[in-house]
């Protein structure tokens, strides 16, 4: 439903110098008035934005933590969604800041209460943040975890109230106490044909879909489902399918120098070990005949035979494999393809005889072309990095572009649209030009930045310490029961601590159910710590809820092939790429604690030996000096 602009149009004044002074009246005005504190620097980035939507720019917005992002830049977003008359797409770096944006208490909610605005916002989550009712029925077989989600779906999913009325569900927040690990057997997954399934009229994904696709103002997504739209819009539309999102009046990247990583991931293509043979083994079926049969037995063989040598010969100890190709490798991988491009031209002619049900046919035949190509990717090498993960057990070849640069100018930074980056870090000393390199902006951009309006000195304190045992020296500095954040590099180190803490109630673990229910618990303080490797970024919990972050280890990126190959092509790899990558997320991850004028809290740095090296470029990104050094 279309909604009013927020303020009245005058004749002789443009939507745009209209925009400003309904900006300046709120920020100064009607918040201040209502107990919000004016911050000059909210205020300017607010007109900046204005004025790209304007000029329909690309802006870098960097500004502190306590600037007030959120609202500076919703404020002309849904006056210009309602001005065009199509959304603004917000898209955040994960699901847990998208929870944080649209609960209660979040910035949209403040912003209604405030200024009596209704903002039709509606929230678009990546597709694995779904229930599929397919794999939902295989997994009941076996589960009981499924089958407790089962019985707890609408009854016109099954069909017993036929005249109910179909509402969105089966979003992984409303299952709150499933593990990530149940939920991975129950969600969506690309395998499963949408388009061809028959129950498709009655799936969440689909009833999600449809209702956000209406917001008249604000479609809130993650960054990485934002990449998967634009990477599949133009073979959705020549499958006469609707694009995942609809077109935006402005896309606006909260944290938005995490893009590349979200850009990488969308671009990627994952084969997996057993996947091939589960897709076959369905359409070998009787009738089917003899020379395809065979050609899907040695697809099969080769491909076993091509994981092993994978397996064999992968690398390394952590998510990320390296591979290290042998010709046996080479020579598998390129006899794979030749059997798949032979077995999709046989099944034109098996599909005449109309022994393969129609839905698996149709499985097998988008897995065989997604298969051909990402083999032919794998086998030319060149830009792209391929590494072996292990998903669920299953061995998986992961191959990723190593620069996503042409495909974002193609796809995102085509001036159609205004694209506006939004986070407290993206520049270096004030120089964008790193991440607009990353992301082939070149210098087509505008860009600002505005320092934090707090006073660190006063509210936060920074203690290093510097232990032979680090678990021991934090379950010491619990002792005192302030409310911890604890941030780890990776969840291998936050495991190594788990260990060392036993079973103790007071932590939370990051992966035992959905992160939005282990946050909402740890604010309401049900539990003294909240450990976790994700929330460097964008959490928000501000008061007494929060008064202590804990960092475990330095944010080093992971030891994986992706970063080993930004390494190969950096001059100095150090500085260059884990050096920048580290203090930037150690700054976000500081940025946790102090939320609010009123808060106040400690920051714990803990270093190990190795770490202490790095003690200079630690000290020079602390917002205050520390009390220990
Ligand atoms: S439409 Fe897709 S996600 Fe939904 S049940 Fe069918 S296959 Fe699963």
């Amino acid at each position: 439903m279309k909604q009013a602009i927020p303020f009245a149009l005058d004749r002789d004044r443009s939507f745009f110098e209209s925009l400003d002074d309904w900006i300046g009246d709120v920020l100064y005005d009607e918040l201040t008035e209502k107990g919000f504190d004016l911050r000059d620097e909210q205020v300017f980035m607010a007109f900046q934005i204005g004025q790209a939507l304007k000029e329909k720019s690309v802006l870098f917005a960097e500004a502190g933590v306590g600037t007030g992002k959120t609202i500076a830049y919703l404020l002309p977003a849904v006056a210009y969604a309602r001005y065009t008359g199509r959304p603004a797409i917000i898209a955040c770096a994960d699901e847990a800041l998208i929870d944080q944006l649209v609960k209660e208490s979040g910035d949209i909610g403040k912003l209604e209460r405030a200024l009596g605005l209704t903002v039709d916002v509606r929230l678009a989550k990546s597709r694995e943040q779904y229930l599929c009712l397919k794999r939902l029925d295989e997994a009941s077989k076996e589960s009981d975890a499924a089958r407790g989600i089962d019985d707890s779906l609408p009854g016109f999913v099954h069909g017993h109230s036929s005249m109910m009325k179909l509402e969105p569900y089966g979003d992984r927040s409303t299952f709150p106490d499933v593990s990530d690990d149940d939920w991975d057997l129950v969600n969506y997954h690309p395998l499963w044909q949408c388009s061809s399934c028959d129950l498709r009229n009655r799936c969440g994904q689909t009833l999600h879909r449809a209702h956000y696709r209406e917001a008249a103002d604000l479609i809130i997504c993650s960054q990485d489902f934002y990449m998967e739209h634009l990477w599949t819009k133009e073979s959705r539309v020549r499958q006469e399918q609707l694009p995942l999102l609809p077109e935006p009046s402005v896309v606006v990247f909260d944290e938005g120098h995490l893009l590349e990583y979200a850009a990488q991931k969308a671009f990627t293509y994952r084969v997996q070990e057993r996947t091939l043979d589960t897709v076959l083994s369905r359409i070998m079926v009787d009738g089917v005949r003899e020379k395809t049969l065979v050609l899907m037995e040695q697809l099969i063989d080769c491909h076993a035979s091509l994981f092993r040598g994978l397996h064999d010969h992968a690398e390394g100890e952590g998510d990320r494999r390296k591979i290290v190709r042998t010709p046996q490798i080479s020579a598998d991988a390129e006899e794979a393809v030749r059997l798949a491009v032979d077995i999709l031209e046989e099944l034109v002619f098996d599909a005449d005889l109309y022994v393969i049900p129609d839905y698996d046919l149709k499985i097998a035949e988008e897995y065989l072309e997604q298969y051909i190509h990402s083999m032919k990717l794998f086998n030319e090498g060149g830009e792209a990095v391929d590494w072996l993960e292990n998903e669920n057990g299953d061995e998986t070849l992961v191959i990723m572009p190593r620069l996503v640069t042409d495909m974002l100018g193609e796809l995102l930074f085509t001036g159609r649209v205004p694209v506006i980056f939004s986070s407290a870090t993206m520049s270096v000393g004030g120089d964008f030009s790193y991440l607009a390199d990353s992301l082939g902006i070149g210098d087509g951009f505008k860009s600002f930045s505005v320092d934090s309006p707090f006073d660190y000195e006063e509210v936060m304190e920074i203690r290093i310490e510097k232990p032979a045992d680090k678990s021991a020296e934090l379950l010491r500095s619990m002792e005192d029961g302030r409310q911890t954040l604890i941030l780890f590099r990776s969840k291998a180190a936050m495991n190594e601590f788990r260990q060392k803490a036993g079973g103790d109630s007071r932590f939370l673990f990051e992966g035992d159910r959905a992160l939005s229910a282990l946050v909402r618990d740890f604010q309401q303080g049900k539990a003294q710590a909240l450990c976790s490797w994700h929330l460097w970024e964008g959490l928000d919990i501000p008061g007494e809820a929060l008064t202590r972050v804990a960092i475990y280890d330095l944010p080093y990126p992971p030891d994986d092939p992706l970063f080993e190959a930004k390494h190969r092509f950096a001059e100095d790899p150090h500085r260059d790429i884990d050096l920048p990558y580290m203090l930037l997320r150690l700054r976000q991850g500081i940025g946790r604690l102090i939320r609010t004028s009123g808060d106040r809290g400690e920051i714990l740095l803990l270093l190990g030996e190795k770490e202490q090296s790095e003690e200079g470029e630690i000290l020079s990104v602390l917002p205050v000096r520390p009390a220990t050094v």
